[in-house]
């Protein structure tokens, strides 16, 4: 090591990791029960990026009408092509409910009705008994739903006297030799001090890595950091290829619209003018799943059906809702539009095109969020001492599919279930055992390392190829010729990153050394994606073979696990699909053709 590093400690009973919606959830959670909680945090709590959530969250408030949480249930185990957990599933529609009333109680400003019940709007997959009809049930604060929900909940966390560490980096995992979470080790990023944090349960809710991909929705804040941490860690990922390509990010800038844009009567032309989606799903037309209007716009693009001098996107329609309606629901659209597309939606269609939005899989979780593993022939095993919730984790709720509004939900009602769970299994300020003797050693090497790094290739150079190579490789329709060639090409530019050169030898705000700590984090996660996604022989929701284009329940309905050693070695198995319910309290539901 080129200096010694000094290490400033720290004890709590529970350590999140993340202030998104998850982590200020369990956080607030955490502190209400009387636990003391640290929140540590890359980017100021209110600026993650569920602060971009626009559409809504769902739950079957039944406020516009009939709803059912098993109704619920039945979406989003169909939605998921029936690789979804239904135990877990089954846990979050039914805890839905509560969970949004308590949201409202700690002060979310949810839209109204004319009775002043919350406001719910259609989404994609959403329906009434069992498919029949279109279900009302995405709960919304016009469509800046997520920023509404993440200023509440830090309020509260604040009231509760959780303490935060904000712009503090998180390094890694502590492990001990029996492969239990000890705590984790964090950079401070503005004062360039070193932080190394003991706890009884770390909760890892770092959010997604959608910034793996060129074009993407997320904040550059995505970088997939509790995964790179969990892979270190030695712990497997799930299920990771599966990627949700979101239908409709303005063409170019990649800046989202909301589906919600749909469920208030928007819709998709091809340039014929053609409604195209009548053909694709008769029932459901615009309103399906994503990755269903995802693959209509892609095969309608390269058919030759696609908009604009290049014939490459395709228009959504919001013009004939009127300015009122438009001003009223979705303001913050027309906001982005004007700034990414220039565009008045009030006059004129918006240029679209399916844009990487959301990552299914995740670290493995159980419905309490506990994270867990296959150990000497246990799918279930739990790794003591961590939890995983939010984005980062695969529960699996999603499973091969999420429905839209189904996330802000999980990111709640997982976050509340963290802290039930803690409230449950830790006792209120007990002594912590001393830590392993060489706790955080290897971090701060890693850390060293890269500090100093003098290669040949800048963090900006690796990063843009491993994107591009994702772009191309791992997008909306893959085959086997495309994936072996991505998993050969993810490989090259990860084993190039002992390359890397960073100009930046500080520690105080060195932008250049966390974006190059990100781009760790990152290039595990494409290594898992990639590797995943050509294993995988079938297509199943979000993952669209065009080699083996039908779903294989006999073979492939299982979740995928990937681990990756320090040498860049990735290694799969499976875990069954939990096709069992919580409680008799509902029936399960048995894999049959998804059709919309
Ligand atoms: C544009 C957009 C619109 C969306 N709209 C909807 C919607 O309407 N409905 C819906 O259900 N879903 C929606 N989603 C999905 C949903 O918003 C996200 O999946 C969800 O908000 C993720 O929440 P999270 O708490 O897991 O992570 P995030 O909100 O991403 O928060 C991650 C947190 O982790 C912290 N962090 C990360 N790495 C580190 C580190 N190394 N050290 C310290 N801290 C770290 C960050 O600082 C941040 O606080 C949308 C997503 C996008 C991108």
């Amino acid at each position: 090591m080129s200096t010694a590093y000094q290490i400033i400690d720290h004890r709590y009973d529970v350590v999140v990791v993340g202030a998104g919606g998850a982590g200020l959830r369990a956080t607030l959670g955490m502190a209400e029960k009387g636990l003391t909680t640290a929140c540590i945090t890359k980017v100021f709590p209110t600026r993650s990026h569920t602060v971009a959530a626009q559409g809504g969250i769902s739950a079957s408030l039944g406020n516009m009408g009939p709803d059912n949480w098993r109704w619920h249930m039945y979406d989003t185990v169909k939605g998921s092509d029936w690789l979804g957990d239904q135990d877990a599933i089954e846990y979050m529609c039914r805890e839905a409910v509560p969970a949004i009333i308590e949201l409202e109680h700690y002060g979310v400003p949810f839209s109204r009705t004319e009775e002043g019940k919350i406001y719910q709007r259609p989404f994609g997959g959403m329906t009434t008994n069992y498919g029949q009809g279109i279900a009302q049930r995405t709960c919304a604060a016009a469509d800046r739903t997520g920023h509404a929900i993440l200023h509440t909940l830090y309020q509260q966390s604040l009231k509760y006297q959780a303490e935060f560490f904000i712009e503090y980096f998180a390094l890694d995992l502590i492990m001990d030799d029996n492969g239990v979470c000890r705590g984790v080790m964090a950079l401070n990023l503005a004062e360039g001090t070193i932080h190394r944090f003991a706890a009884h349960m770390v909760v890892l809710a770092t959010g997604g890595c959608g910034r793996v991909y060129f074009s993407s929705t997320s904040a550059h804040s995505c970088t997939g950091d509790g995964g790179g941490m969990a892979l270190r860690a030695g712990l497997p990922m799930q299920d990771m290829e599966f990627i949700q390509f979101h239908p409709t990010g303005i063409y170019g800038s990649g800046c989202l619209i909301t589906e919600g844009a749909r469920g208030e009567g928007g819709f998709l032309t091809n340039s014929d003018g053609e409604r195209f989606m009548e053909r694709y799903a008769s029932t459901a037309k615009d309103l399906a799943s994503r990755d269903v209007v995802s693959r209509a716009i892609t095969v309608e693009i390269r058919e030759g059906r696609g908009v604009g001098e290049h014939k490459d996107h395709i228009h959504l329609h919001l013009e004939h809702l009127g300015a009122e309606v438009i001003n009223e629901r979705l303001p913050g659209i027309s906001e982005s539009t004007r700034i990414f597309a220039g565009i008045d939606i009030t006059k004129e269609p918006i240029p679209v095109l399916p844009t990487a939005h959301y990552i299914m899989g995740g670290i493995p979780t159980n419905h309490y969020g506990e994270v867990v593993t296959l150990k000497e022939g246990n799918p279930d095993k739990v790794v003591r001492g961590l939890i995983a919730i939010g984005e980062t984790a695969c529960v699996s709720v999603h499973g091969a599919n999420r429905l839209g509004s189904n996330s802000l939900l999980d990111i709640i009602v997982f976050g509340r279930a963290a802290a039930i769970r803690c409230s449950q299994i830790l006792t209120r300020n007990a002594p912590h055992k001393p830590l392993p003797r060489q706790a955080g050693e290897e971090t701060l090497a890693r850390l060293d390392k890269l500090r100093y790094a003098n290669g040949h290739l800048t963090t900006a150079a690796i990063r843009l190829d491993m994107q591009n190579t994702m772009q191309n490789h791992a997008a909306v329709f893959r085959s086997g010729a495309t994936l072996q060639a991505g998993v050969e090409k993810i490989q090259a530019i990860f084993n190039a990153f002992a390359d890397v050169k960073i100009t930046d030898r500080s520690l105080i705000w060195n932008s250049d050394l966390m974006e190059t700590l990100e781009l760790d984090n990152l290039l595990r996660q494409a290594m898992v994606i990639m590797n995943s996604a050509g294993n995988r022989t079938e297509s199943r929701g979000g993952h669209a073979r065009e080699d083996y284009p039908q779903r294989d329940d006999n073979n492939w309905l299982k979740h995928t696990l990937a681990w990756l050693d320090l040498q860049g070695q990735v290694t799969l198995d499976y875990r069954p699909v939990h096709l069992y319910t919580l409680t008799d309290e509902v029936e399960v539901i048995p894999p049959k053709a998804r059709i919309y």
